[in-house]
């Protein structure tokens, strides 16, 4: 399993870094966690087949998580050399087709007709999609939006989690155990600590629960990010490996 990351920011514009997207490779399938504006430009400019991804998750609907799924539906309809022929599944919380639906009267048909078959399966927390050979999505509930989502990827060679937005759980840390790479959100400083975020405390908190092999840091806006993160997050208490997530950040992920 390959994990690159697309994009690693916050609905808050920044320079080196665009909104959620981690493009994922595994025994030959390509998966794309969250679609926020910015990604698909960042899968071109960080050289990855987006023209070939099989599977896209969407952890729920905020627009920093969904924005650049019109665009990269267009982009395969439109913009690839040769006229795409594989199918694509859209993933996502309940609500996902009715979305694309709307979305499609307000931008266009391509989002639901992009001329080649587009399925689009609304997953529960709690279940489990085989997305290709040796490859299992899981999903648990976060507490963020009423249909917010944690995914768990199982591997050929490794699991790997990915908290979605988050406030507090340990729920949601024991679902994310045991990872091999643990991509968290980690949005707000303590002083402004909210239920639906995480902030350096509540998320060492969760990671000693969760234990993985190495915590990636994510979604930290602005004003956290100049306190850094990952020194704070090691002084509330986890020890384990972690660092910032970058966009461009590439990982093999072995057992
Ligand atoms: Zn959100
Ligand atoms: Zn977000």
């Amino acid at each position: 399993m390959r994990l690159t990351v697309a994009g690693s920011g916050t609905a808050a514009p920044e320079a080196d870094r665009v909104c959620s997207g981690y493009f994922i490779e595994d025994g030959g399938t390509r998966v794309l966690l969250d679609c926020g504006p910015g990604v698909v430009h960042h899968l071109a400019r960080f050289e990855l087949p987006w023209q070939d991804l099989d599977h896209v998750a969407i952890t729920h609907f905020h627009n920093d998580h969904l924005g650049d799924l019109p665009m990269l539906l267009f982009a395969l309809k439109w913009g690839v050399d040769r006229r795409r022929t594989a199918p694509l599944s859209l993933w996502g919380p309940a609500g996902l087709k009715e979305r694309l639906t709307r979305l499609a009267e307000a931008l266009g048909d391509h989002l639901i007709d992009p001329g080649f078959p587009l399925t689009v399966r609304e997953i529960e927390p709690g279940a489990t999609a085989e997305l290709g050979p040796g490859l299992e999505l899981r999903t648990a509930k976060t507490p963020h939006t009423d249909e917010s989502l944690a995914f768990r990827l199982v591997g050929s060679t490794a699991a790997l989690g990915y908290t979605g937005d988050t406030g507090p759980s340990e729920g949601v840390a024991r679902f994310l155990a045991g990872c091999r790479v643990l991509i968290a959100e980690c949005s707000l400083p303590d002083d402004d600590a909210i239920p639906t975020h995480l902030s350096p405390s509540s998320l060492a908190a969760m990671a000693r629960i969760a234990a993985p092999g190495r915590l990636l840091v994510a979604h930290v806006y602005p004003s956290l990010d100049v306190l850094e993160p990952v020194r704070l997050i090691r002084e509330a208490g986890w020890r384990g490996a972690s660092a910032r997530a970058v966009d461009g950040l590439a990982l093999d992920l072995r057992a």
